[in-house]
């Protein structure tokens, strides 16, 4: 059984009712599984892709009503309208007042899916959920974990569970470049000092730090000429963009990047330009990206990038001398982030995975998580599974014993103060 953590104290006004406090049984963290698998299989068939949420979120706010939420509690903020791809609402918080004292603790979970989840019809199949339409994806991401977060506030709320201050945040577009997590008015979610983020496949698997990526465009603008006519007096985007890439390759700049110990990711992923072989290409669009633990070094891989295309510019000219250029556009999709070994979030986290007879795993995530923006917000968060498998594909299902068992963690994570 987990340590009480110094910060808690039981609320003067409760003292009565917790004088004897029944001993914690196994039965403390069972929860209603026939209402929280039918808030899964609701959840999944609501189109919502990333800027779509709408529909989602009044979904969770009308059974927080039901539930007996006052609807002052139920707040929006307007991350959407920081978002590049604007979107129709901002990230939901629920604030719950603690019937005990002690630090609040937050549970979260993204309520978009990617696009293909789009027309899901969630059919149970023995163990796992699958859509019964084999051209759509299931949508457990995330809805899985929107599910395990409302959940709990509903068996808080029937079963009048004794609990620290705690919020429930929804928030929007995260498969988009976590922009909701990251325009966040962290202000609502009143300072937690335990955070976690329901986002992932197995529920024992605690995902405590997370690569940092950036995001750029390039544009290499050439010059026009007749490919048959005049083509040295051309400067060919395409010829720059070739040399880039290829010199990127040779040296260890593309792909995997190992250099003197340190780690990272770069690739180029979209070359867009050309309209005809008789014409010397004028303009190419390039998108790229890199990635790396280690934030220096991820500076390292953009500046090698844009080195390579400066270098290549200055290289291919014109008969008369002319040159093209180069214009780089990019900015950090979201920082890299390790929570410390001792982390109060991360010893819950496992505290919570064992009390349901797991053994936790610490994982590191390669790709980018709400919790990167948490935790640059100043909110260190820990990402737990909730059931999810082959994420962002039409054969993606939900493991219902995952779930089930993310459920009850989550459950712990609430309402434990020993
Ligand atoms: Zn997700």
């Amino acid at each position: 059984m987990a340590q009480r953590p110094k910060s808690s104290k039981i609320a003067p006004t409760l003292f009565k009712a917790t004088r004897n406090p029944a001993p914690r049984e196994k039965s403390s963290i069972e929860f209603d599984r026939k209402r929280a698998f039918e808030l899964v299989m609701d959840l999944m068939a609501i189109p919502g892709s990333s800027g779509h949420e709408a529909a989602v979120a009044s979904y969770i706010t009308s059974k927080l009503r039901q539930a007996g939420a006052p609807a002052a509690a139920i707040r929006s903020d307007t991350a959407h309208k920081k978002s590049p791809i604007a979107g129709q609402v901002g990230n939901l918080v629920f604030r719950m007042p603690g019937s005990l004292r002690g630090g609040r603790r937050m549970l979260m979970a993204h309520m978009d899916t990617v696009p293909i989840c789009v027309g899901s019809r969630p059919k149970r199949k023995g163990n796992v959920v699958q859509s019964a339409d084999p051209r759509t994806g299931l949508g457990a991401d995330n809805r899985a974990g929107v599910a395990v977060v409302l959940n709990t506030a509903l068996e808080i709320f029937k079963r009048k569970l004794p609990h620290p201050p705690l919020v429930f945040f929804w928030p929007v577009q995260e498969e988009v470049g976590l922009q909701g997590a990251r325009c966040a008015r962290v202000r609502l979610l009143a300072r937690p000092k335990l955070a976690f983020n329901f986002d992932g496949g197995t529920a024992e698997k605690l995902t405590v730090a997370a690569t940092g990526g950036y995001r750029m465009q390039i544009d290499v603008q050439g010059v026009a000429a007749h490919a048959g006519g005049a083509p040295e007096q051309g400067v060919s985007a395409i010829a720059i963009a070739s040399l880039a890439i290829a010199r990127l390759v040779r040296d260890g700049w593309h792909g995997l990047v190992e250099k003197d110990g340190r780690t990272g990711t770069a690739n180029v992923g979209v070359v867009r330009g050309g309209l005809a072989t008789n014409v010397v290409t004028d303009h190419v669009e390039l998108h790229a990206e890199a990635r790396s633990h280690d934030a220096k070094f991820r500076g390292q891989i953009v500046s090698a990038i844009q080195q390579a295309f400066r270098d290549a510019a200055a290289e291919v000219r014109s008969a008369s001398g002319k040159r093209g250029k180069v214009r780089f556009d990019g900015r950090t999709d979201y920082e890299a982030f390790k929570l410390a070994d001792d982390d109060p979030s991360v010893l819950a986290a496992e505290r919570a995975v064992r009390s349901v007879g797991l053994k936790p795993i610490r994982a590191v995530s390669n790709g980018g998580l709400d919790a990167n923006w948490m935790t640059a917000h100043g909110i260190p968060t820990v990402s737990l599974g909730c059931g999810q498998q082959n994420i962002h594909t039409t054969s993606e299902c939900l493991d219902i014993a995952a779930f089930e068992r993310a459920c009850q963690i989550a459950l712990h994570l609430a309402t434990d103060v020993e």
